[in-house]
């Protein structure tokens, strides 16, 4: 077990400030993990005031775009030298296979770069309006962000929020979900040894209804940004309306992935895999609805329950293990009873369904991948999100049918369509509400496109150029090339 009981604020490691602690559990067997630091919003008040000093008073609203870049890819170096150390350590805390953790730091390292690349490019625009005017269009860091991520994605969530908010001018207060604080402390020691300047970044570890309501409600934060679950969504919007913060929102979802009778059957099945277990179904974007032709239903299924019923589930750090436990027991159980719902509402479970109790498993958070068929479009486990490795099946009989059941949820956050008729493809995505979707394929991000949902799935974008734009404040400055009396009130 490994000590960390410090938080990171105006470049000092420092334990909360009424000496609370927490435990850190490996979900895989539910030993402790680490102790550390437990803060309050007594905590974030102090990192929210480095913050302001080190963006107003020290110069770093100031910082030209090179220097920003400069530091940002020293950090991407640096953690790159760390993967295996870093994979290794999400795996033990968040559960996830360590080839998935050796891919989140990977991309976590990509990200970094991305974004100190992009903070050197052009970003304004120039107009000529009305002679003699010009008006000059400048993007300029918003101030203080405040940055709340989850569990699931610890590390990764991290790059994509501070990658471009640093990048951009801002200065940060960030909290990682209490679960999985580990890789993002770590990330902060990277931080501050590349020599980020003191308050640039800051981090405040705690509970979501403490250190995470107070960085919502905060008047001196210019900018809240949350990735987690929609009720807390709705809940840190409306903390923030005291300043007016600026928000953005990236939240849940029911996704849908529609395979029409003319897909490559071995292909749709294999990509399937990927959207709803991989990662253990936690993850925002899961295609967690399977909408079939009705025509290729049974043997689509019988193919799809033999390849689910292969996944190797166990310890993330085991070899050749393939779906971790989930996060915690309080999730275990919600996911238990979401199957436990599904099965009263009256679908058929067709593969799954249980904890899985064998001797070296039954400490652990292990679930198997379970699937549902027969379902109706009014069942909760078809409307809600479950946030594991649960698939749900609806049959379509055409083309209308699917797009209406595929936007038939609150959420509108991912889509994915497999057919080989190219304009039937492309005609449905169209149609889905939804930000990020695939033909083809389901759930490969790139940090050069943008990411984030329609309808009750979030605000705003991360990601590429937008989830830059998203950090900054845009200014016009008009200028007047002959500077001389207007004459607009007459000289009596
Ligand atoms: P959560 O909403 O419970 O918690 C997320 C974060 O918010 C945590 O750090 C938590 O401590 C904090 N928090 C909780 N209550 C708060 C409050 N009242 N005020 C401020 N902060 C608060 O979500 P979770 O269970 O950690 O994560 C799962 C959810 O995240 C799922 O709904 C999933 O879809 C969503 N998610 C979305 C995306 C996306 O990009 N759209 C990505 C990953 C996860």
């Amino acid at each position: 077990m490994e000590s960390f009981e410090r938080m990171y604020i105006d470049g000092q490691w420092v334990p909360a400030l009424d000496g609370k602690t927490r435990d850190v559990i490996n979900p895989a067997d539910a030993s402790v993990l680490a102790t550390v630091a437990e803060g309050a919003a007594e905590d974030v008040k102090l990192a929210v005031a480095a913050a302001k000093r080190a963006f107003y008073e020290d110069g770093w609203m100031a910082t030209s775009p090179s220097e920003r870049a400069r530091f940002m890819f020293a950090l991407a170096d640096a953690l790159e030298k760390r993967t295996e150390e870093f994979a290794k350590l999400e795996t033990q805390n968040n559960g996830k296979a360590l080839r998935e953790a050796q891919c989140d730091v990977s991309d976590a390292v990509a990200c970094f770069r991305y974004y100190a690349g992009l903070a050197t490019k052009p970003h304004g625009q120039t107009f000529d309006v009305a002679d003699p005017m010009q008006t000059l269009v400048v993007r300029e860091p918003i101030g203080v962000c405040g940055q709340i991520v989850p569990w699931n994605y610890p590390l990764l969530m991290a790059a994509w929020k501070l990658a471009p908010a640093l990048a951009a001018g801002n200065t940060v207060v960030f909290k990682p979900s209490e679960l999985t604080p580990l890789t993002v402390i770590r990330l902060f020691e990277l931080i501050d040894a590349v020599g980020y300047p003191k308050g640039v970044a800051n981090l405040v570890l705690g509970a979501g209804d403490t250190v995470g309501h107070e960085i919502a409600a905060n008047c001196d934060i210019d900018k809240v940004a949350f990735t987690g679950g929609t009720k807390t969504g709705r809940s840190i919007m409306m903390a923030a309306t005291g300043n007016i913060k600026n928000i953005s929102l990236e939240l849940g979802g029911k996704s849908p992935n529609i395979i029409f009778a003319d897909a490559d059957l071995e292909a749709a099945v294999d990509w399937t895999l990927f959207a709803i277990f991989v990662n253990q179904g936690e993850v925002c974007s899961a295609g967690s609805r399977l909408l079939i032709e009705e025509s290729i239903h049974d043997k689509f299924l019988e193919r799809l329950v033999e390849r689910t019923n292969q996944i190797k589930v166990g310890p993330g750090l085991e070899e050749d293990v393939e779906m971790g436990p989930l996060i915690s027991e309080t999730h275990l159980n919600r996911v238990l009873d979401y199957i436990e719902l599904g099965k009263k509402e009256g679908a058929r479970l067709v593969c799954g369904g249980n904890r899985i109790l064998d001797s070296s498993l039954e400490k652990g958070y292990f679930v198997e991948p379970t699937i549902f068929t027969d379902t109706s479009p009014e069942m909760r486990i078809v409307q809600e999100e479950i946030f594991g490795p649960v698939l749900v099946v609806q049959k379509f009989k055409d083309e209308q049918e699917a797009i209406s059941m595929a936007n038939n949820t609150i959420y509108g956050l991912a889509g994915g369509v497999f057919t080989q008729d190219g304009a039937k493809g492309l005609r449905v995505i169209k149609k889905l509400r939804a930000g990020i979707t695939w033909i083809n394929a389901y759930n490969p991000t790139y940090n050069e496109a943008p990411w984030g949902g329609y309808k009750q799935s979030g605000l705003g974008r991360e990601l590429g150029t937008f989830g830059f734009e998203e950090y900054t404040e845009v200014k016009q400055i008009n200028i007047n090339l002959e500077p001389s009396p207007l004459g607009w009130f007459k000289e009596r």
